[in-house]
């Protein structure tokens, strides 16, 4: 893994800042490393493109964030998948992620089950995924090995199964916060409505592994009289998760923060150097195109295609962007010939 080049070596932290970027910084002193996502038009894009229930689309919204974040990180071309599957009202989240910088989304829900729990008021996103699973996948290509990290869903949020994830597959020391809102904007003749999102990873990365234990979770289901784990954290990661903690939703979402505002506002006492970061957009992948869907109606039999015919054609539906790709019946046969 190659060091990311040094921005300057010293200078006060820009006022402004870019949406749509991915932001890493460094705590030398205390072993800390971590990124700051900002996204505008992208997650607008995205959700506004959906038109989902409102609690949907901010669930969706953080997992894009989240998908962001660690896709962001790995020096690989390919692409970064990460997906939920679980038995609330919303069944699945897929955020896919293509390096250097592509994202799309969507979600899978029970329409009434969602209108039910926003009734309720119990829409947050503990209620909304339910009991299952989180999966982040990594695909290099199809000559290259799958990888794949699972993590239990289990009425927390994907703040939650991040913490877990880490925890317990890469056993390092993680903290994510994610943050997304809709701004309103009066504008001519009433008000506009912008998604916006933001989040903040933090890792303890110390030279010596021995300083990154961490007390384990909770074990929940031990036998009684089971001697729970305690361990004297590291005092520098137990300082850099007390500051991580204090920041609010709102300072990770503020168009008027910058990005390296937020972290020198966090971390000027021990210091913060930043990195050169990326630029994030709102893209469907490649498969996504007219010859790419008429590829695929070739691929199906004369049979599964006749069934595919409805009012006198076949229509083909992005789920990611809703692009719409519309076929003759005879015109997928007659180029197959
Ligand atoms: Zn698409």
């Amino acid at each position: 893994m190659s060091n990311p080049e040094i921005a300057i070596p010293s200078r006060a932290p820009a006022a402004t800042t870019a949406d749509d970027t991915v932001m890493p910084f460094e705590v030398a002193s205390l072993d800390l490393r971590g990124r700051v996502v900002r996204l505008g038009p992208v997650v607008d894009q995205i959700l506004a493109r959906h038109a989902y229930p409102q609690p949907v689309a901010k669930l969706l919204g953080e997992a894009v964030v989240l998908t962001v974040m660690l896709g962001s990180a790995l020096k690989i071309d390919g692409r970064f998948i990460l997906q939920t599957k679980t038995d609330g009202p919303v069944r699945m989240l897929v955020v896919d992620f293509t390096a250097p910088g592509k994202v799309r989304a969507c979600a899978g829900f029970d329409k009434d089950r969602v209108a039910a729990a926003i009734a309720a008021g119990k829409a947050d996103a503990g209620a909304l995924l339910g009991h299952g699973h989180l999966a982040m996948t990594i695909d290099q290509g199809p000559d290259m090995n799958r990888y794949q990290g699972l993590v239990a869903l289990a009425g927390g949020s994907l703040e939650d199964a991040a913490h877990e994830y880490f925890h317990r597959s890469e056993q390092i020391p993680t903290r994510v916060r994610l943050a997304v809102a809709e701004e309103l904007r009066a504008v001519q003749g009433g008000a506009s409505h912008r998604w916006r999102a933001g989040g903040i990873l933090l890792q303890f990365l110390p030279k010596s592994p021995e300083r990154a234990r961490v007390a384990d979770l909770d074990p929940g289901d031990a036998p009684e009289g089971t001697q729970v784990h305690t361990l004297q954290e590291d005092e520098a990661w137990v300082e850099g998760r007390a500051l991580v903690s204090t920041v609010e939703d709102v300072e990770l979402i503020d168009p008027a923060l910058s990005s390296e505002r937020l972290v020198y506002r966090l971390f000027h006492e021990p210091g913060v150097r930043v990195f050169h970061g990326s630029e994030v957009r709102a893209e469907c992948s490649c498969s996504c195109s007219r010859a790419s869907v008429e590829a695929m109606l070739k691929s199906f039999s004369q049979n599964d295609r006749d069934h595919m015919v409805e009012d006198g054609k076949i229509s083909v539906t992005c789920e990611f962007c809703s692009a719409n790709y519309v076929f003759a019946p005879g015109e997928v046969e007659a180029k197959a010939g």
